[in-house]
């Protein structure tokens, strides 16, 4: 006989924490106070919470459990920003990042070890797919974020302000998990993140994108990385089944959009492979009408990459042309 998983509470969002507590027989407020413990104040210990009853300390204690993913290899560098590994329950390790800036810091968080697309520059692409991470894995990446920063200290000056969901994996791919973590960002009684602060990427699972603006109201970014379907297809092949103009007409309509909450296009910079003048001007040409930034991305190759990076005169040549046209390239 196989015993039925307890009901982990650092994996809900604040509606399913209603729903558990009702199911409990117990009044929704105490849903925002655990919320509360475990995102704003750190606190994983059931018995800590002292402002819930003891005796339904005790049944949470002996009924549920709060379940984070483990650090397993954790880099500093001396510019301030780090990189941890975190082991999830499949066994798979995922990474997230840490970018300290003036002003904000920006944690770069994942969605799935592994990733069932193959882009031909991402390296993540060419491990194949393991498992989508949970709600708990998603959000337990902020979690332990904030814990080794000192984020529970004052929430007034957290260290994470900003939150971009594109480190491995297709979020669009497991919206099921990715959608109420990122509630759980938003959320007042959770970690209370301006959704302007939180950004999803995506590759482009354009019958996914509307669902992302009216479901959870984050910022979206679109991995565009060519300007043509041809290109676009061998450097994305997810663009075979959803192209250009469909995933741009996907960004047209956008909920939300406006000249105040812009999309970000990604868009790699590959030395002789779509980095030319023309295409900085197809680039240009293809956006217009939409409220756009457009970042572009040093590639980062690895052992057996089958691109490099363009040099750095191609690169500012191309950010010039983006910038003439009125578009900010970081
Ligand atoms: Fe890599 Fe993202 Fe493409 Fe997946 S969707 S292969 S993680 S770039």
């Amino acid at each position: 006989m196989t015993l039925a998983a307890k009901p982990n509470l650092a994996g809900m969002s604040l509606a399913q924490l209603r729903d558990y507590f009702h199911s409990l027989g117990e009044k929704p407020f105490r849903a925002a106070q655990v919320l509360k413990w475990i995102h704003q104040r750190g606190v994983i210990d059931i018995q800590a919470m002292t402002d819930i009853s003891k005796p339904l300390r005790d049944r949470l204690a002996s009924e549920a459990e709060i379940v984070l993913p483990k650090i397993v290899e954790d880099y500093a560098s001396e510019d301030g920003s780090y990189k941890w590994i975190i082991e999830v329950a499949s066994g798979s390790r995922v990474e997230m990042v840490y970018i300290p800036e003036s002003g904000r810091g920006t944690l770069c968080i994942s969605s799935q070890a592994g990733c069932t697309l193959d882009c031909s520059f991402c390296a993540t692409g060419k491990q194949g797919f393991n498992s989508n991470l949970t709600v708990a894995e998603i959000i337990g990446q902020l979690w332990w974020a904030n814990k080794r920063l000192g984020g529970f200290d004052s929430l007034q000056e957290r260290p994470v302000s900003n939150v971009v969901m594109m480190g491995m994996g297709e979020p669009l791919y497991n919206t099921q998990n990715v959608f109420p973590a990122l509630r759980v960002m938003a959320d007042g009684e959770g970690l209370s993140l301006s959704k302007r602060r939180i950004t999803l990427s995506t590759s482009g699972v354009v019958p996914d994108i509307p669902r992302c603006g009216e479901e959870t109201g984050v910022m979206l970014a679109i991995s565009l990385h060519a300007v043509r379907d041809d290109l676009r297809n061998e450097l994305v092949p997810l663009n075979k089944k959803y192209p250009i103009k469909e995933l741009l007409e996907a960004c047209k309509a956008y909920p939300g959009l406006s000249n105040a909450r812009r999309i970000t296009f990604e868009y790699v910079m590959l030395k002789g492979v779509n980095d030319s003048d023309a295409d900085a001007r197809e680039l240009v040409r293809l956006l217009s009408g939409i409220p756009a930034k457009i970042n572009l991305i040093p590639f980062n190759p690895w052992p057996g990459a089958p691109h490099s990076c363009s040099d750095w005169d191609r690169i500012e040549t191309f950010s010039d042309i983006v910038n003439r046209a009125g578009y900010a390239s970081p």
